[in-house]
């Protein structure tokens, strides 16, 4: 039979590192692919490429699944966000980025029992990326909402939860201000909760949202919202269970799925070998039961439950003194 294949971007920073040390732990559960390795970040810039290549694109779309590192954007001028574009060009709308609480992981919230699941639109919003300089001294952007990109989303959310066997679907918007925008999509959330008579559905303004977040995080579930809130709630729930370094994602389209870290390329520790690979091996996970490989994703899982729990070989991030590579090969002989 022929082997599987997953396209791999490494990208920027700590990239290829965490990039390496995944593929390693995933290739010691049995678990074979053919690994197709691409360009983008500033790796594709320093070769004369876009950030995001044209071949990068064409080919996660004709392989369908990719294992991505994270890339690096400027803040203010330079290139525009690689994953930006990948997500907008393959319409990979839902980005999909849970929370659980690890055993062992210390930190002001690992008392509670943290599982949710927050589900961020992924190329609409400000995304857009429509950005003008109406007058010298006055730059605007304009907000992009759709109702079939609410529609899909919701949906998309539902049908999660209902897969998860989860119990309640929350809108997390700010549709009290933006009455159009976000109260489109407060529309659309409630006209397909419809269809989902089990699950329960609600909604929360984002701010009050953050501060239920920090306040009693266990009573989340399945979060639905749009792009910028998304990414902001997300980096805040990465760090109620334990930091960037944990937290994973998934982009899901019609015909494609990107697995990538929540977190950047952390340039500030890139090439010293102590990068917590945690949040693109959870990713892989997720990327694992995309496929079906569920014997695999279960082992990895715990794996990483078992190392954390025990506590004698965790990154500093996590307050340990492990490097990757030791933090590696330690989740290898835990999934043994
Ligand atoms: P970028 O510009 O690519 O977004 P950044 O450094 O601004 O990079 P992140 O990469 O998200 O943003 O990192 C934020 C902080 O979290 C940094 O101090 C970084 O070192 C730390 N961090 C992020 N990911 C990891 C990881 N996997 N392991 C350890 N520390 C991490």
């Amino acid at each position: 039979m022929s082997k599987r294949r997953i396209a791999v971007i490494p990208g920027d920073g700590i990239g290829p590192e965490i990039t390496k040390a995944t593929i390693a732990i995933l290739e010691a559960t049995g678990f074979e692919a053919e690994w197709t390795y691409l360009d983008a970040g500033l790796g594709a810039i320093e070769k004369g490429l876009e950030a995001m290549p044209e071949t990068t694109i064409d080919a996660v779309r004709e392989i369908g699944v990719a294992l991505k590192g994270p890339t690096t954007t400027p803040s203010g001028g330079g290139h525009s966000s690689a994953n930006v574009t990948l997500r907008r060009r393959l319409d990979l709308f839902a980005n999909v980025r849970p929370a659980q609480t690890l055993p062992g992981v210390k930190g002001p919230f690992a008392d509670k029992d943290i599982d949710l699941i927050i589900v961020r639109e992924n190329t609409e919003d400000l995304y857009a990326g429509i950005e003008y300089q109406a007058h010298p001294d006055v730059a605007q952007a304009i907000k992009v909402i759709t109702r079939p990109g609410c529609r899909r989303l919701v949906k998309y959310s539902f049908e999660l939860a209902v897969r998860q066997g989860r119990h309640r679907v929350t809108a997390v918007h700010k549709a009290n201000i933006m009455k159009l925008t976000d109260g489109m999509f407060l529309e659309e959330f409630y006209k397909v909760a419809q269809d989902y008579p089990q699950i329960k559905a609600d909604d929360v303004i984002v701010d009050n949202c953050c501060m239920q977040l920090v306040t009693r995080p266990e009573q989340f579930d399945v979060l639905v919202t749009e792009n910028l809130y998304g990414d902001i709630v997300s980096d805040l729930c990465a760090g109620l269970v334990g930091g960037l370094g944990l937290a994973p994602g998934a982009n899901i389209g019609e015909n494609c799925a990107v697995f990538e870290a929540v977190h950047g390329s952390a340039p500030d520790i890139a090439g010293r070998g102590v990068a917590n690979p945690t949040a693109l091996l959870l990713s892989a996970v997720m990327m694992l039961r995309h496929l079906g490989f569920n014997a695999q994703a279960d082992r990895i899982t715990h794996s990483v439950q078992r190392v954390c729990a025990d506590g004698h070989c965790l990154t500093i991030d996590l307050g340990g003194k492990a490097g990757t590579r030791e933090y590696t090969e330690e989740i290898i002989v835990q999934a043994g």
